[in-house]
């Protein structure tokens, strides 16, 4: 199996990338951020619990996102290729709650794409998908603390990766396809490991 999670602050593409390593690798995808805005349009209780802390820039608590992830990653089943995580773990307690839920599963996680992106880019792209979003958090002020929240409580997150040699960063400046291609380079080396382990 192929488990990617995919992570960097806000705006910097993990959405756009992930899309593209689905269709190639044939992955399933679960984005926390997606989940909890459709949780927001259909205006459930979670949902609005959610909007109240998304609208600031704040994440939501650990456990609740923690229990969103376990039932949708169950949903998928056994027979799958891998999954993709875009959005978590975004904190350490949630890295250490996926682990203990892959083991579980009799699965790991492969590897963590770390998505580098340079800070004004990322507040240029944040404030152009704000003018079309519609999204409560993609205005100024909001940016600025989810880039606030993300140094503090998502950065370390990497060397929670690094640490099990799980760590890749990824260049995310430039085209789209620029940045598909040194993810897929890194995947592709790794679906090799996976393969020769397999082998033994
Ligand atoms: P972005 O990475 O562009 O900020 P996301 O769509 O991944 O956007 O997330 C939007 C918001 O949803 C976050 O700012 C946070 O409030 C909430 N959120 C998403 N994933 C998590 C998570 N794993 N833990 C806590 N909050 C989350």
């Amino acid at each position: 199996m192929l488990n990617i999670i995919i992570c960097g602050a806000p705006g910097c593409g993990k959405g756009t990338q992930s899309d593209l390593i689905v269709k190639k690798y044939d992955l399933k995808h679960l984005s926390t951020g997606d989940l909890l805005r459709n949780e927001i349009a259909e205006k459930s209780e979670l949902g609005i619990i959610a909007e109240s802390f998304i609208s600031k820039g704040n994440l939501v608590p650990d456990e609740m996102i923690i229990s969103i992830l376990a039932k949708n990653i169950k949903a998928f089943g056994s027979d799958i290729n891998g999954v993709i995580l875009d959005g978590f773990p975004r904190t350490v307690a949630q890295a250490e709650a996926l682990e203990t839920l892959m083991s579980s599963n009799g699965t790991e996680i492969t590897v963590l794409l770390d998505l580098n992106v340079e800070k004004d880019e990322l507040i240029n792209r944040l404030l152009k998908r704000g003018e079309t979003s519609g999204r409560s958090d993609d205005n100024l002020e909001t940016i600025t603390k989810r880039l606030e929240v993300y140094e503090t409580k998502t950065a370390p997150v990497s060397n929670f990766y690094k640490n099990m040699n799980k760590y890749a960063a990824i260049n995310g400046m430039g085209s789209v396809d620029d940045i598909f291609g040194r993810i897929e380079k890194v995947l592709d080396s790794k679906l090799v490991e996976t393969v020769s382990v397999s082998n033994l």
